[in-house]
């Protein structure tokens, strides 16, 4: 646990110290759970964004994309029901004051008997070496299942309160788990409510007309309102979908662990309308392919899971999680849902507009349903960036730190460095800067020896550097190492476009989803 906290401390650390993000209004002391990209941060957003983009809509000739404002006409909000359900079970702790989210505390009680779980599957595989049947001994191994058992009974027990707005169970069932505030161990709590997430606004100058309005929760909603533009006037045929990317507002309760859980973030949404009764086939797909979307990236398959919910969304009729291994464990990264044809319908009966479609095929017009695939843009900026960041030790006794990024995503793809501040090396190493930059982002470095160069560009995840020496004045090569392998080659100038290219390029990488 310790080395875990340790981990996520340097992740954040690291963010600052290499320009990939502040948190927010940082003089003032900053603003909890909000955060500001830096120079880097930006740029590796930009990329993860531009690669969800082109996997989504460049890739696929029935979706298309969509850019809606954040501010919609609050009656969306009573349709889509987040007015009414979208809030979390809040419990305070009486003696430290505490917020919590009460279904979180129960599910951090189960994923402790998850650990005990963990450490006996650990302990049987070292006893039994070669012959573990890790399967066959968490069905058949007495301790594991009850474990097991146990939390299957405590997670369902909670889905049912949950559903049946039973608060006073949840309580009960904290209670009778003895679950104490897990900072200051008291268990005096106070009984469970229901908190609103959404964060109001109002739209006007003067009091008497300024109409109430909510800051988006999620993207989704303008896609659903906007059906039957984009279809008529994008000509679209069932199954299609329509993507768009954006800021969500959140007035999360427990907003801690860096950019996992901001008050503003942005999500990267695709809603896809299909005939009702496909639904499922289309779940599984869409589920298959945002793996294989993320496995793209060569982050381990061993790092994701999925998670199937129990408690369902009121517009769902199901929906799984992509997990992802985060420096704290196993988190929700992506979700992917059957929203059925809740929205599409409800905004139909609040707008007294049809949100239909006309299938030629059937001769008859229906509501489509819809699968939705909705992942956090800030999530997945913190997914890879834990993940690249690594500590090394090298043959040498030395360790370096190292951000490995998926060369795709890289801020910068390249840094040229001339060994020396003379002897024209500097003149050759920004010609070849003018030269890549049409189509690269590429950085010039000349300061400090080139060994201490290469580090910074290590620990700032740029992929290659390129080092302009006297040999270069003669023949006209250059060496470019490689960050990964710290191997270097000397290749000539002429050349470096195509090998940069064949490493950055984001054909290469998403041809890994076929
Ligand atoms: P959680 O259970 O973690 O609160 P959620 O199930 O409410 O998430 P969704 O409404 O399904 O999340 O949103 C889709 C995606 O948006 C999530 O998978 C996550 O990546 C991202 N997301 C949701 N809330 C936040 C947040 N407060 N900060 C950053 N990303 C978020």
């Amino acid at each position: 646990m310790a080395n875990q906290e340790d981990k996520f401390k340097k992740v954040i650390s690291h963010a600052k110290e290499y320009g990939y993000v502040f948190q927010s209004s940082e003089i003032y002391d900053g603003l909890s759970a909000v955060y500001d990209y830096a120079q880097n941060g930006v740029e590796l957003k930009n990329n993860i964004r531009d690669y969800w983009w082109k996997a989504m809509v460049q890739m696929h000739d029935n979706i298309v994309g969509l850019d809606t404002a954040i501010f919609m006409h609050p009656t969306t909000w009573k349709a889509s029901g987040h007015v009414d359900a979208f809030s979390d079970p809040l419990i305070d702790n009486k003696d430290s004051k505490k917020r919590y989210r009460a279904d979180v505390l129960i599910e951090d009680y189960c994923a402790k008997i998850e650990t005990k779980i963990n450490k006996e599957v650990n302990k049987a595989a070292k006893r039994f070496g070669d012959a573990f049947n890790k399967d066959e001994f968490i069905s058949t191994n007495p301790r594991v299942v009850a474990y097991q058992e146990k939390i299957n009974a405590i997670l369902s027990r909670m889905a049912k309160s949950l559903e049946d707005e039973d608060l006073a169970d949840v309580k009960a069932l904290i209670e009778e788990l003895e679950i104490a505030d897990p900072l200051s161990g008291s268990k005096n709590w106070t009984d469970v409510k229901q908190f609103n997430l959404m964060f109001g606004t109002k739209l006007g100058a003067s009091a008497e007309t300024a109409m109430d309005l909510y800051l988006r929760p999620e993207t989704a909603q303008g896609i659903f309102v906007n059906f039957s533009n984009v279809q008529k006037t994008g000509r679209m045929k069932i199954p299609f979908g329509i993507a768009q990317t954006g800021k969500a507002f959140r007035n999360e309760i427990v907003a801690r662990q860096f950019i996992f859980r901001m008050r503003e973030f942005e999500q990267m949404e695709m809603q896809f309308f299909v005939k009702p009764g496909t639904q499922a086939e289309w779940y599984e797909k869409w589920k298959e392919d945002r793996l294989k979307w993320h496995l793209s990236l060569g982050m381990g398959a061993e790092n994701y899971r999925f998670h199937d919910h129990e408690k369902l969304a009121h517009y769902a009729d199901a929906a799984s999680d992509i997990e992802f291994k985060f420096p704290f464990g196993f988190k929700e990264l992506e979700g992917i849902h059957s929203r059925t044809d809740f929205d599409l319908k409800a905004h139909e009966e609040f707008s007294g507009k049809k949100l239909q479609y006309f299938d030629h095929e059937e001769n008859k017009s229906y509501v489509p349903y819809v699968v939705e695939t909705s992942i956090g843009l800030d999530r997945m900026f913190l997914a890879v960036f834990s993940h690249s960041l690594v500590e090394e030790e090298l043959e040498n006794g030395t360790t370096r730190t190292v951000l490995k990024l998926p060369a795709v995503l890289a801020p910068t793809k390249a840094a040229i460095l001339p060994l020396v501040k003379k002897d024209g090396l500097p003149e050759i190493a920004h010609n070849i800067v003018e030269d890549l930059k049409w189509d690269f982002n590429v950085a010039y470095d000349e300061k400090d020896a080139v060994g201490r160069r290469y580090r910074r560009q290590d620990a700032a995840g740029t992929p290659f550097c390129i080092t302009v020496d006297h040999d270069t004045l003669d023949d006209n090569t250059v060496t470019i190492r490689h960050r990964d392998t710290m191997e270097q080659q000397r290749v000539k100038i002429e050349d470096l476009r195509d090998i940069i290219k064949q490493e950055v390029d984001v054909k290469t990488w998403l041809m890994r989803m076929l």
